[in-house]
């Protein structure tokens, strides 16, 4: 028999229809992505009583469900198509290597639906609580969520990432391009591709498109593709993308973009000229727009950018100091590790740790998954020039080097910069064969302060690529003791 509550009997019948009152946390995040996965783990395990909200259907975050993770994967296959298809420079006879794109798009979506489900069971672990609801605030302490329920909360956490926008280029807009997520879900191999824009999710993908069959045409604005980077490590990236046979424009002026039946056609200016290009299909540059726009936040008080960011100091406090940002809701960097950073540093700062650093620019670290890959480390010699430190640095090529000469892995260089008294690690660039991977032979040492003489005193195995670091180091030592 079922029991009946002896406080039903007494209820006012008027208190039936107030709403329940709030769920109260000492940390709210507001997304489950790389930044506020990490941050709410971190929050619990300094015994907060955390909340994830996050409103999206799928959860992951953008690094597993559409950047960093589909997009290596797919590259990764197209370089193993490439070398496959350049067999004979090694003497081998590969007939018919080719990409089959169904089995690669197959092969995509099982490894990041198994990130995703992992992912899901973490954010479902039990260490706080998830509530799968999109959420904006009602005021500085309370959220609504998409059901119209509230949710208070002593200190929050903004880590709700970005989303890929058009640029403002007359007629794009009207004619249906790609995004990037677009080209990382495609199951067919597109004959023709214009890419606008050369930054790095712009190079990625073009160089994917590329090896897996498709013409690239692509259209950069500025006079080099990676335009934060060196113009000696895009020159170098640039060599490569032309000898693999993509018509790279670069230091153009976009005048339109047309669209007919047949596809697309891109008119700019080149070289005093003006130049159309046509092609099947469209895909402008990678860019990120905060997420949401900032009026989610209004109601709080929480002070952003003209472009959206939330304004955050080096504790990622924003404007209401008990509301914290990080990842790419904030920036200033879209990548993972800083996101992750970012966001543990949040809940730790909210939950009153001590001894605790903020985010250190001097070690800053990126990869361009090309191939050549890109990867740099610290601040680029002209910006420590521009802040008045002196420098001493030296770079070797690739094509000098015996491991990568077996490997006919002959672009790029690798350059280190050091400071002139003690010859302390200040910075590296290394463009080439596996760049990403060699550039953790200096982060380790960067972040430790080590100098040049330290990082010659440890053995170096022969032949590797890594050896290649040892000649720059060894040059820069010898400019120390000279000086
Ligand atoms: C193609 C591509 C390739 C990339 N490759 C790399 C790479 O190789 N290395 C690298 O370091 N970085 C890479 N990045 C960048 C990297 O993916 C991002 O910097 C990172 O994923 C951002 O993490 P985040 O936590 O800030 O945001 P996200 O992971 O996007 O998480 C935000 C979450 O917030 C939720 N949300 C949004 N609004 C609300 C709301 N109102 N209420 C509730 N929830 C909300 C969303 O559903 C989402 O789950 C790449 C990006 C792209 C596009």
């Amino acid at each position: 028999m079922a029991t009946q509550n002896p406080k039903s009997k007494t209820r006012n019948p008027a208190s039936r229809t107030r709403r329940p009152a709030p769920r109260a946390y000492d940390f709210v995040v507001i997304g489950g992505g790389s930044a506020g996965f990490n941050a709410a783990r971190a929050a619990a395990a300094l015994g907060l009583r955390t909340a994830v909200v996050d409103g999206a259907r799928t959860l992951g975050g953008l690094c597993i469900l559409r950047g960093c993770m589909p997009s290596k994967t797919l590259l990764y296959a197209a370089d193993q198509l490439f070398h496959a298809r350049h067999g004979d420079a090694f003497g081998l006879v590969i007939p018919r290597a080719r990409a089959d794109m169904r089995a690669i798009h197959a092969r995509k979506k099982r490894i990041i639906g198994e990130f995703a489900g992992y992912r899901l069971r973490q954010l479902k672990a039990g260490q706080f609580d998830l509530v799968r609801k999109a959420a904006r605030f009602r005021d500085s302490h309370t959220l609504e969520l998409a059901d119209g329920s509230l949710l208070r909360g002593k200190r929050f956490l903004i880590a709700t990432g970005s989303t890929v926008s058009l640029p403002a280029i007359p007629g794009l807009a009207r004619a249906g391009a790609w995004t990037s997520d677009d080209v990382l879900d495609l199951d067919f191999i597109p004959p023709s591709v214009i890419v606008l824009g050369g930054g790095i999710v712009a190079c990625e993908l073009s160089q994917f498109l590329s090896r897996i069959g498709a013409r690239v045409v692509m259209i950069q604005r500025s006079a080099h593709v990676l335009r934060d980077h060196s113009p000696e490590a895009a020159a170098v990236v640039q060599q490569a993308f032309r000898d693999e046979g993509i018509a790279l424009y670069a230091g153009t002026r976009i005048r339109g973009v047309m669209h007919d039946r047949s596809g697309f056609a891109v008119e700019f200016e080149h070289a005093g000229k003006t130049v159309t290009r046509r092609a099947r299909h469209l895909s402008p540059p990678g860019g990120g727009d905060p997420n949401p726009a900032g009026l989610l936040w209004d109601a709080a008080g929480v002070k952003t950018t003209a472009a959206g960011r939330v304004i955050v100091n080096r504790w990622q406090q924003s404007s209401q100091p008990h509301i914290y940002a990080a990842g790419d809701v904030c920036g200033p960097h879209e990548i993972v590790h800083l996101a992750i950073a970012q966001g543990e540093l949040a809940a730790r700062h909210a939950a009153g740790a001590k001894g605790l650093r903020p985010i250190d620019d001097s070690l800053l670290l990126n990869v361009v998954f090309t191939d050549p890959q890109v990867a740099t480390l610290g601040p680029s010699e002209h910006a420590l020039h521009e802040r008045g430190i002196r420098t001493l640095s030296a770079a070797y090529p690739f094509d000098d080097h015996g491991r990568s000469i077996l490997m006919e892995a002959k672009y790029g260089y690798v350059k280190i910069v050091a400071e002139p008294e003690r010859g302390r690690i200040l910075g590296a660039e290394i463009v080439g064969k596996d760049a990403g991977e060699l550039i953790h032979c200096l982060s380790g040492p960067l972040a430790m302060g080590a100098t040049v003489g330290d990082l010659l005193r440890a053995p170096w195995y022969h032949p590797t690529l890594a050896e290649i670091i040892t000649y720059p180091l060894e040059e820069i030592a010898a400019q120390v003791k000279r000086g």
